[in-house]
C-alpha cells in the first residue's frame, strides 16, 4: 500500500474572502470533488484548535509530531531545505542580504531586502563563503535561496541557539548588536561570532564590483549579511524509522523541503516546481506518480495558495486553486492505481484574504483510497466538510494516512 499526502499551504479560508464564500467554495474544482464524493472529509485543526499556525509547526504537527515538543526555530528547516548539511551542534540562521548606510552612529538599514535584489546572489554569496571568523574554531556556511533571502550555519564546539537577531527590521534603525539570551560562555561565544560576522560581511560586500555596478544603476546595494530565528538541531525520530516506509518530498520551497528532510525523507527536484503562483503543477503531478514506482510516501507541497492569499488577492488563490485541482489533482485521479494507493488532501493552516496571514480556523481535509470509510460528502470545501465522515481533528494526518496504507505501529499490546 502506497500513500500521497498533499499540503496546499494556506489553503483554508473564511467567509470574508468572497462576500460570503471561501476561495475554495468559490473555486471549481470538480476533481477534488470526485475525490470527496470517493473518499472521507473532515476539519483539521493543524496543531490544535485556538493555535494560529506557522508553517513549519503546522507541518511537523500534521506530519504526526509534536511542535511543542520539538521545534527549535526556522533556520533549521531553511539551512536543510537550501541543501546545507546540517549537523548536530550546529546553530541555524534565516539569513538576508541588506543595504545599510555608514553613520557616526554607526550602520543604519536603509532597506532589510537590498531593494529585492534578482540578480548576483551567487557572486555575493561565494564572497560571504572567504569570511574567515576569529572566534576560534567557529566555521560559517552560507547559501542564498531567492531573492534576498538565504540561510547560514555555525558550526564548532560550544555553541548556543539563545542569541537575538542583528536584523532591526525597521528602516533608518541601527543595526543590532546580537545578544546572548541565556546564561553560560555558549551563548556568548555564538552573540561574538554573530556579530563579527555581520561586521565582516559588510567590509567583504560593500566594495563589491557588483554593488557599484549596482549602485551605479541607481539600485541599492547587498551590503551587509542579516541574521534571525537562530536554532539547533531538532531530535525528530525519521518517518522511516517510525512506519517503515521509504518517503520522498516533491515541494519548491526550500522551508517545506527542509522540514520534510528532517523527517528523514528524500527530497525530489522537479524542474519548474518553483513554490510560486506560476508553479508547473503538472510536472509535480508527473513527478509523483513516477516516484511510487521507488517510494512507499510521497509528501507533495504546494505554495501558491498561501502566496496569493498573503497578497490578500482572492482571485489569484481561486485561479491557483481551480489549477491544482485540474493540473495536478486531474491526471492523479486518473492515472494512480486505486486499490494500492490511498491520499490525503489538504492545508497547512488557514490563510484569510483579510487578514492577509494565517489564522487558527480548521483547515478541510480529505482522505480518499479502498480503505477509507466513506462519508455521504460530495465536494471539497469549508462547509461540506463540516458534515463530513472525519469530523473535527487535530494534526496527524500521515499517521492517519499511513494506518489506511496498514503501516501504522501499534500502541500497545
Ligand atoms: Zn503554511
Ligand atoms: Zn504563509
Amino acid at each position: 500500500m502506497k500513500g500521497i499526502l498533499v499540503i496546499a499551504d494556506g489553503l483554508g479560508g473564511r467567509p470574508t474572502d468572497m462576500e460570503g464564500r471561501t476561495c475554495l467554495e468559490a473555486a471549481r474544482t470538480p476533481y477534488l470533488d470526485e475525490l470527496a464524493d470517493r473518499g472521507a472529509v473532515g476539519l483539521v485543526d493543524p496543531i490544535g484548535p485556538g493555535i494560529r499556525p506557522g508553517s513549519d509547526t503546522a507541518h511537523l504537527s500534521l506530519l504526526g509530531y509534536n511542535p511543542h515538543e520539538l521545534y527549535t526555530g526556522r533556520g533549521v528547516f531553511e539551512c536543510l531545505g537550501i541543501g546545507l548539511d546540517v549537523r548536530p551542534g550546529d546553530i541555524c540562521f534565516r539569513a538576508n542580504f541588506a543595504t545599510v548606510e555608514a553613520t557616526k552612529d554607526g550602520l543604519r538599514l536603509v532597506d532589510r531586502r537590498a531593494g529585492r535584489i534578482e540578480s548576483g546572489q551567487e557572486e555575493l554569496a561565494a564572497t560571504v563563503g572567504t569570511m574567515r571568523l576569529k572566534t576560534p574554531g567557529v566555521e560559517i556556511q552560507f547559501r542564498a535561496s531567492t531573492e534576498h533571502r538565504g540561510a547560514l550555519l555555525l558550526r564548532g564546539k560550544d555553541l548556543s541557539p539563545h542569541v537575538s537577531e542583528t536584523d532591526p527590521h525597521e528602516v533608518g534603525a541601527a543595526i543590532h548588536t546580537a545578544r546572548p539570551m541565556a546564561g553560560g560562555a555558549a551563548a556568548k561565544r555564538t552573540a561574538a561570532a554573530v556579530n563579527e560576522l555581520t561586521c565582516q560581511s559588510h567590509e567583504v560586500l560593500k566594495d563589491l564590483p557588483l554593488n557599484r555596478e549596482r549602485a551605479a544603476a541607481g539600485k541599492l546595494p547587498a551590503n551587509i549579511l542579516l541574521v534571525r530565528g537562530a536554532a539547533d538541531c531538532p531530535h525528530i525520530p525519521s518517518i522511516s524509522s517510525i512506519y517503515g516506509v521509504r518517503g520522498a518530498v516533491i515541494a519548491g520551497g526550500a522551508l517545506y523541503r527542509g522540514v520534510a528532510l528532517a523527517c528523514g525523507l528524500d527530497s525530489i527536484d522537479v524542474p519548474g516546481a518553483t513554490g510560486g503562483l506560476d508553479t508547473n503543477l503538472r510536472a509535480k503531478a508527473e513527478a509523483t506518480l513516477a516516484a511510487l514506482a521507488t517510494y512507499d510516501l510521497v509528501f507533495v507541497h504546494i505554495k501558491g495558495t498561501d502566496n496569493a492569499a498573503h497578497d490578500q488577492n482572492a482571485a489569484a488563490k481561486t485561479a491557483f486553486i481551480e489549477r491544482i485541482d485540474a493540473e495536478f489533482v486531474a491526471p492523479l485521479l486518473e492515472r494512480l492505481d486505486w486499490r494500492s494507493t490511498h491520499l490525503a488532501f489538504t492545508g497547512d493552516h488557514t490563510t484569510s484574504i483579510d487578514y492577509g496571514d494565517h489564522t487558527a480556523d480548521p483547515v478541510p481535509v480529505l482522505f480518499v483510497g479502498a480503505n477509507v470509510r466513506r462519508d455521504d460528502v460530495t465536494s471539497f470545501n469549508e462547509r461540506s466538510a463540516a458534515r463530513g465522515g472525519l469530523l473535527r481533528f487535530s494534526g496527524q494526518v500521515l499517521p492517519m494516512l499511513m494506518s489506511l496504507a496498514n503501516r501504522c505501529p501499534k500502541f500497545g499490546s
